[in-house]
């Protein structure tokens, strides 16, 4: 299996080590900065191929990848925005079917997420195909060195007429929109917060710290918030920096969707539930009257430099 991953600056995006994993080692990297995205594979690639390519195109990019890939049986993208973009091209040149969405990908067997985690399809391909890895669902396996690893950059040739979207300007995601498993910075709330308003309230103080709402599956069953914000194995499985939890449980259908912050703070009534032993810093107290609380504090605080 190969692992075809888009980059960009250098970075990997979300799943890229992942993917690599699920593929034993073998990746192919396009993007800008590709062999410096292959440093962060130290002790996931054995076997690293290089393409560079500036900008976003995945039009070009797959016919440019085509040459390259004609040999390869399965190829794996993970399903991150760019990814999900490429894989349909690349299986439409390469007339191949598209596992979109997978949750674990091997040669004679490919498992896909449907209905929001509720059903597992499994198929068995016979003949070669494309796959998309769900972020955050495998994990990445530990590191086995540190050795940055080898690169081999090929070359490649874009069709400039190639149908592709014209960038006129990158900007950054809106944490208040952007795909819950990209996000950075999670604010989360549960079945602790007792009304829709508060919901209202905290998707106010989410924007205002530059960081992304979440919910258990308790408030989305209410329809207080969408699906697309539900964390859990059902729902959105993230993997931020920091996660804030108001009046959440921590139960596992939702703490195994949470990947691994580096930073865990909880605002719960019940000092023993889960995801007070799970977190960094656990505050007891009412969330409903923390989140109003903090809201008084970002409206009076004073401009940041980021507010600009
Ligand atoms: C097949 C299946 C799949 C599931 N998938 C998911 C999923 O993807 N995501 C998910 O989240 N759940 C999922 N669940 C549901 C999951 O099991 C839990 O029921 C759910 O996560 C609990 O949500 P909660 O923490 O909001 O509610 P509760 O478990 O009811 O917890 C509420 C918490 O709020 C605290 N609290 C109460 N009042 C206050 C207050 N004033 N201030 C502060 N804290 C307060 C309580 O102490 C408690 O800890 C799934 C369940 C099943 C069976």
């Amino acid at each position: 299996m190969l692992a075809v991953v888009p980059v960009r600056e250098g970075v990997l995006p979300a799943g890229g080590i992942e993917t690599v994993d699920e593929c034993g080692g073998r990746v192919l990297l396009i993007g800008s900065g590709s062999a410096a995205a292959a440093t962060e594979l130290a002790g996931h690639a054995v076997e690293v191929t290089a393409i560079e390519a500036s900008g976003y195109a995945p039009a070009a990019w797959a016919g440019a990848l085509l040459r390259h890939l004609g040999g390869e049986d399965q190829i794996v993208l993970p399903a991150s925005p760019d990814g999900r973009d490429l894989a349909p091209r690349l299986a439409v040149l390469l007339q191949r079917e598209l596992f979109a969405g997978a949750i674990s990908v091997a040669p004679h067997r490919v498992e896909l997420a449907r209905n929001g985690g509720l059903v597992i399809n499994e198929v068995r391909p016979v003949t070669a195909f494309v796959a998309t890895l769900q972020p955050g669902v495998r994990g990445a396996d530990p590191a086995s060195s540190s050795a940055e690893p080898l690169v081999t950059m090929l070359s490649a040739e874009f069709d400039a007429e190639a149908a592709d979207a014209q960038v006129v300007e990158v900007l950054n995601p809106d944490a208040a929109t952007m795909d819950l498993a990209e996000s950075q910075r999670i604010l989360g709330g549960g079945a602790g917060l007792q009304t829709a308003e508060i919901f209202a309230e905290l998707a106010t103080l989410s924007r205002a710290l530059d960081a992304s709402m979440g919910a258990t599956r308790v408030i989305t069953d209410r329809g207080w918030v969408n699906h697309d914000r539900q964390i859990g194995t059902t729902g959105v499985v993230v993997d931020p920096k920091l996660y804030l939890a108001f009046g959440i449980s921590g139960a596992v259908q939702h703490t195994s969707g949470l990947g691994q912050p580096e930073h865990i703070i909880s605002v719960n009534i019940d000092p023993r539930c889960p995801m007070m032993q799970l977190s960094d810093l656990a505050i007891v107290s009412d969330a409903n009257a923390v989140i109003a609380e903090l809201l008084e504090r970002v409206a009076t605080r004073p401009a940041m430099a980021s507010d600009a």
